[in-house]
């Protein structure tokens, strides 16, 4: 692919401002020589303001989600995606958020570009683990372990019984959940089925990733080490 269309593919600006950053310098080689538009170079050797480019096509971003912020691409509130720099909003493939986490629920939010990558960690069939950290309005009574973990809770409205999730109570109102697959709403519905109603939600890890030290709002690239603690 040539060039200008790689660097433009990867969001770096339109075909045209990928051309004025190229004759600018901006992109160069690894000893910050100046490329031509139509240069033979592979995506390892160039250099973005001296820094190596974005991954190519199977990028996977990690950000520790705030409360307010709303997993889509056009919605009326604050979007995730202005978290991130703009060139990660104009990339195509687009960058596509595996699974959503609900406006005022936090925590750890992936992001990729490959839809093959997305299924295999949303799909039940792979059981990756989600890690809840949960605080309710009302103490827990005690049942609710059981029920959670019997694989026979049936929510509103569906007509598959929850897969069995698993509570480790950590307070008199708060409570850690293992889920093995991602409804609507799925962990505020579990808890109103058992007469009680979530008042903080925040993913704490999923596989054996974590969000380390990011702080609300930042974000980062997964290495292939990371990857591997989804798979
Ligand atoms: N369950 C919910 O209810 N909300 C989320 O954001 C994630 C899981």
């Amino acid at each position: 692919m040539r060039l200008v269309k790689h660097l433009a593919n990867l969001g770096y600006g339109s075909r045209k401002d990928v051309q004025k950053l190229i004759r600018m310098g901006v992109f160069a080689d690894t000893d910050g020589e100046r490329l031509s538009d139509d240069a033979k170079i592979a995506h390892d050797d160039v250099r973005y303001k001296g820094r190596p480019l974005d991954p190519d096509h199977g990028v996977v971003l990690l950000m520790h989600k705030p409360v307010g912020y709303v997993c889509s691409t056009k919605d009326t509130g604050q979007l995730v995606y202005e978290l991130l720099p703009a060139r990660f909003r104009d990339r195509k493939p687009v960058l596509s958020t595996i699974g959503r986490l609900d406006a005022n629920t936090s925590g750890l939010l992936l992001f990729t570009d490959d839809g093959d990558f997305l299924h295999r960690i949303i799909s039940p069939k792979n059981h990756v683990p989600k890690v809840y950290e949960v605080t309710l309005a009302r103490p827990l009574n005690g049942h609710e372990g059981a029920i959670f973990e019997s694989g026979t809770l049936l929510l509103e409205a569906e007509k598959e019984p929850l897969k069995p999730a698993f509570l480790e109570v950590t307070g008199e109102t708060t409570a850690r959940l293992t889920l093995y697959e991602g409804r609507y709403h799925q962990v505020r519905r579990m808890f109103a089925a058992v007469g009680n109603h979530v008042e903080t939600l925040h993913r704490a890890r999923m596989g054996e990733l974590t969000l380390g030290d990011l702080k609300p709002g930042q974000w980062r690239i997964l290495t292939p080490e990371d990857i591997q603690k989804l798979l």
